[in-house]
């Protein structure tokens, strides 16, 4: 479906969880944070719901997101109903990576068919202080079972506070050029302030070429992350909150009242 700038929008970022097991600074800062009831988050089979109806008005890439999506229970089994989906040509996850290693096999077995794993840091203590504690030995046995399980290409997806030139993010470059992996520079983002730029390498936070819309994990599309307009597929139904929200999205994002990103899936 065309929106009423011209944009052809065909990808649905699917947040499967606003959980988490990390505590990365910039996204679940510690303390308060504000968590759905479990009774709040879409079923599998909602989930579902909505991915064949956005297939029919004409989407055809699908990515899962968090939270965390491999904190989700049985995850696996949604990735197996949503790759049954006629349409979908690109079905794709972004994850922390910290739980790949146990079950990059059964994703694969399952139709998922490409990663991106965040990493914003290579040096085990500074990706501890950036991720609330993580365990970066974990990320890289997770990017290696992904790569086995043949979850490729695999992206790295790196955070950094001001350029691509910081220590962090050269340290995780080097990384990538040894690993043969690719690398998006994602800018610190924040939601309040409506402040977002461009991903380096990527295509996100580019508002005229941008071509998503979301499904929050309780249930709304959200067609720009930068902005409060959502429609709930719970009221609606599924194929007109999807036609709503492609209306009405805005030509481009701004400052929003919410700060949610793990809940709507960054
Ligand atoms: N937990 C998964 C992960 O970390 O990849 C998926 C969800 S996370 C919200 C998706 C992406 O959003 C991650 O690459 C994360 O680094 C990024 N992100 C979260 N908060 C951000 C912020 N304030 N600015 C820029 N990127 C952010
Ligand atoms: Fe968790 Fe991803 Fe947010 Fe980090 S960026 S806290 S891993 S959802």
């Amino acid at each position: 479906m065309t929106d009423r700038f011209g944009r052809i929008i065909n990808y649905l970022r699917i947040s499967v969880t606003d959980r988490c097991n990390l505590r990365c600074y910039y996204c679940m800062p510690e303390g308060a944070i504000r968590l759905l009831p479990r009774e709040q988050i879409m079923s599998f089979e909602e989930i579902v719901e909505v991915a064949r109806a956005a297939v029919r008005i004409g989407f055809n890439k699908v990515r899962l997101t968090g939270g965390e999506p491999l904190v989700r229970r049985d995850i696996e089994v949604l990735v197996g109903m949503l790759a049954e989906i006629q349409g979908i040509q690109d079905l794709a996850m972004s994850t922390n990576g910290i739980l790949l290693a146990d079950c990059a096999d059964a994703l694969a077995a399952a139709g998922l068919r490409r990663v991106n794993i965040s990493l914003d840091a290579t040096d085990p203590r500074r990706y501890a202080e950036i991720t609330g504690g993580g365990d970066v030995q974990r990320v890289f046995a997770g990017i290696k079972a992904a790569r086995k399980a043949g979850l490729v290409p695999i992206k790295l997806n790196c955070v950094v506070t001001n350029s691509s030139a910081e220590p962090d993010a050269i340290s995780v470059a080097q990384f990538a050029r040894q690993n043969g992996l690719e690398v998006r520079f994602i800018h610190m983002m924040d939601l309040p302030s409506g402040k977002f730029s461009v991903v380096e390498g990527g295509s996100g936070g580019d508002c005229p070429r941008c071509n998503r819309v979301r499904l929050s994990s309780d249930g709304m599309i959200r067609p720009c992350l930068f902005s409060d307009i959502a429609f709930g597929v719970r009221k609606l139904g599924a194929v007109q909150a999807l036609k709503q929200a492609i209306r009405e999205k805005p030509a481009a994002g701004g400052p929003c009242m919410h700060n949610w990103m793990h809940g709507i899936g960054g």
